[in-house]
Order: structure tokens, then C-alpha cells, then sequence
């Protein structure tokens, strides 16, 4: 017999209605990575005899032993054994830290994986909030939103830095591992996509479309994991999607995919063209990692993501971007992405695809730099990168076209986009 925990013993208030709440500068106590630190965050799979259901472990220092500000780094170990837990569930759980954490009063968290960030308010820690409340809170949502899968959970916080170093380390592999178990496989191999509609709770009529070769927008979410989500709960929110007869491969097209929007979208959509930005493209909530946005007089698209606060050559901010793109209305001419998708073979591929790309933040450049690389070679551009412009040489779209001249970007001499 399994005890189900609904009580979650922390000091603060929790629920759902905390979800979307920030904490800001004034309120802070306490912080953790969002470039203040590392933290990172990983759940892996163990077998029975290796977890302790139940114990939560703090190495290192606590919050109650900080003064305000104060900042930690921080790696959140999760440990789950269960007689149906898969490691390919492993994700999963994991995209789950994000809005169990963010149901807590006063606690904000954003990003996943390496790039997460944990703010404690000045309120929470009155209340008496721990970083060991954390463990508390995911051991028990984890063992009642997922009793199929978890029957015994136990979490570790590192937050020394030697050892968050250490974890660092076997977090990327893993993660790395999670990415390349989907590099091989393409749509045309697949006959089934998956939907995610975890976000209509925002965007009513938004819809995901999850194929092998473009990941959700939001970045956490690939084609295996909806597999994998949909094994867990057939009622859930990532369902099969028959594609059904082929429309047009090159613009991606398919009869089933377009039965299902138009279904899921309550018959606001008709048509989708995966891999297309201007005619019938993918919708957005408000989760994408990146807008990509045509830019007409330079013959292709920029793309800019969150933490690019300048003016980028469209004439717009990423927040005055994002406020059009969002909502789940098609707008052609502009696309709200996962950034993995910059390096996929169907990257606005109905458009003549990565070729495309002429601007961009010299930051995101500089972090994806590995697979951009890999794709420019792909495309027969290896020294594409070089080429595509960055706010360091151009602001404006007029500015970008006289870079992509200067250094001869291949975007030139394809066809018209418009
Ligand atoms: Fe799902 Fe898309 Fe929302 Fe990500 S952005 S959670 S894939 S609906
Ligand atoms: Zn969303």
C-alpha cells in the first residue's frame, strides 16, 4: 500500500494561483543562478533499493545562515524509483520543478536544466522558508501528480560549489544524451507527431505541433518527451497526431496535422505549414525561447531571444515582438521557436531554410555556436557564421543588408523572400 501525500509540509501558501507571480529586487532574499550563480536542476532514475522515499539532504549551506541579498549556487539532485519508471520519463519529471516550485508563495523559478533560476522573497523567508522546503515540495507533488510512475523519491541540494560543479558536469552529459537520442531521427520516419496544449491555459486556442525535427517553442519539450508524457497520461496534455496524407513535404503540410489543429484551436485554424514562416505558420503562446521575424529588404529572417533587451533591426523590441507574435494567432512573417530549431534541417526549410539567417544577438551566437556551426558546414556555408550580422555591426534592417553585402552572405543571391 502506497501513502499518498497530499499535505506539503513548507511554511508558505501554495497553489496554482502563485504560479505567474515574481518576485522582484526590493523583495529579494535570497537567489540562486539567473547569472548570479550556477544552478542547475536534474532528475534521474534509480532503482528501488537506492532511494530513501522521503529524505530531503541539504549539503552545504542553507538560506536561514544568508543576509539579504544573498546568492548560492545550486544544484537540485531529484532521485525517483518506481516499478514503471522509464528513463526516458526522466525529462519529464524534470520540466515539472518549474511550476511545482512556482506554486509557492513568494518563490519564483524560470529556465530548466542549467539555465534555472530560483529567487526566495524577504516574505518567504520571515515565514521561515529553507532551500530544504524545495525538496519538500517536489517529493511530495511528484509522488501525487505522478503515482503511476514514482513510488519512491529523495532529493539532495548541493549548494557548495565544488560539488554543484561536480553535478554540473553529469547534468550535461545527461542532458546531451536526452538531445542526441532525437538527432538521428527525421519526420518523413515517423507517421505520428505529438500536440502539447499544456499552454491554453494562457492561449486558448494555441496549439504545439511536436514533430522529431522541431521541438516545442518553449524548448522543453521534443518529440520523445511528448511520447513519453502521452504513455504516462493518455488524458494529458501531449496527444498522438496522425499526419495522415501528405499535402506538401516541402512546406509541410499534412491532412491529419490539419484535422487535429483545427479541432484543438476550437476551428480557429485550418492549415498548418510546418516548416513554413510565411504562409499558414505555427502559433505561439508566450513560452518561445526566440522570436524569428522576416526581415523583407535583407532577403531573410533575424532572430532574437529573451535576454536581448535592444532594439534589433525589425523596428521592434523582444517584448513589443512577443506581444504580436503570442496569443495563438497565426502571423505569417513571424515565428515564436525553441532555439534547438535554428539548427534543424526543417529550420524554415519552405523558405530555402539556416541560409536564411542574416541577424542575430552576438550573445546567442556565442551559445549556440557549436550547432550553428555544425549546420553552416551542413549547408555548404562554413564560414556562415562570420556573416550573419550582430547589434555590434547593424540596428537596422538597412544597416544589416550593407553588412550582408560587405561580407557576401549567401542570403543574397537566393530568391525573393517576398
Ligand atoms: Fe507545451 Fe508548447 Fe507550452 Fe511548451 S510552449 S509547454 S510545448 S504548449
Ligand atoms: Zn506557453
Amino acid at each position: 500500500l502506497k501513502v499518498t501525500v497530499t499535505e506539503i509540509p513548507i511554511p508558505l501558501s501554495y497553489g496554482p494561483a502563485f504560479e505567474g507571480e515574481r518576485v522582484r529586487k526590493d523583495d529579494l532574499f535570497a537567489e540562486c543562478g539567473g547569472r548570479k550563480s550556477t544552478c542547475c536542476e536534474l532528475l534521474r532514475m534509480r532503482e528501488m533499493e537506492e532511494v530513501e522515499d522521503g529524505r530531503i539532504e541539504v549539503v552545504g549551506p542553507d538560506i536561514d545562515e544568508l543576509e539579504p541579498v544573498g546568492v548560492l549556487p545550486l544544484a537540485i539532485v531529484v532521485d525517483v524509483a518506481g516499478r514503471k519508471m522509464q528513463k526516458d520519463f526522466e525529462p519529464i519529471l524534470e520540466r515539472q520543478f518549474h511550476h511545482l516550485i512556482n506554486s509557492a508563495e513568494g518563490i519564483m523559478h524560470m529556465g530548466q536544466r542549467d539555465i534555472s533560476w530560483i529567487r526566495i522573497s524577504r516574505q518567504a523567508r520571515e515565514k521561515g522558508f529553507k532551500l530544504s522546503h524545495i525538496g519538500d515540495i517536489l517529493h511530495a507533488k511528484l509522488l501525487s501528480d505522478f503515482p503511476s510512475i514514482a513510488d519512491k523519491v529523495q532529493v539532495t541540494l548541493y549548494t557548495e560549489e565544488d560539488k554543484v560543479n561536480e553535478i554540473l558536469q553529469e547534468a550535461r552529459t545527461l542532458y546531451n544524451e536526452r538531445d542526441e537520442r532525437l538527432a538521428g531521427l527525421k519526420d518523413e520516419s515517423v507517421d505520428t507527431f505529438y500536440s502539447c496544449s499544456l499552454c491554453q491555459s494562457f492561449a486558448p486556442n494555441h496549439v504545439c505541433v511536436i514533430t522529431p525535427e522541431r521541438l516545442g517553442l518553449c524548448g522543453a519539450y521534443n518529440w520523445l518527451d511528448g511520447q513519453a508524457s502521452y504513455e504516462i497520461d493518455p488524458s494529458g496534455p501531449n496527444k498522438p497526431v496522425a499526419k495522415g496524407e501528405v499535402i506538401d513535404q516541402h512546406k509541410g503540410e499534412w491532412q491529419g496535422v490539419n484535422e487535429f489543429i483545427s479541432q484543438a484551436s476550437k476551428g480557429n485554424l485550418e492549415r498548418l505549414k510546418a516548416y513554413s514562416i510565411l504562409e499558414d505558420p505555427m502559433t505561439s503562446c508566450g513560452c518561445f525561447e526566440c522570436i524569428v521575424a522576416l526581415l523583407p529588404a535583407a532577403n531573410g529572417v533575424m532572430v532574437v531571444d529573451r535576454d536581448f533587451s535592444g532594439m534589433t533591426p525589425s523596428g521592434m523590441t523582444f517584448s513589443t515582438l512577443a506581444g504580436m507574435v503570442g496569443g495563438g494567432i497565426q502571423t505569417p512573417g513571424f515565428l515564436g521557436v525553441g532555439k534547438f530549431y535554428l539548427g534543424s534541417d526543417k529550420f524554415i526549410s519552405a523558405e530555402g531554410g539556416f541560409k536564411r539567417l542574416v541577424w542575430m544577438p552576438s550573445h546567442l551566437k556565442e551559445r549556440l555556436r557549436n550547432m550553428l556551426q555544425a549546420q553552416a558546414e551542413k549547408v555548404g556555408e562554413p564560414d556562415m557564421l562570420d556573416k550573419i550580422a550582430d547589434e555590434t555591426v547593424a540596428t537596422t534592417e538597412m544597416e544589416v543588408l550593407e553588412y550582408l553585402e560587405k561580407v557576401g552572405h549567401p542570403a543574397l543571391g537566393m530568391d525573393p523572400m517576398m
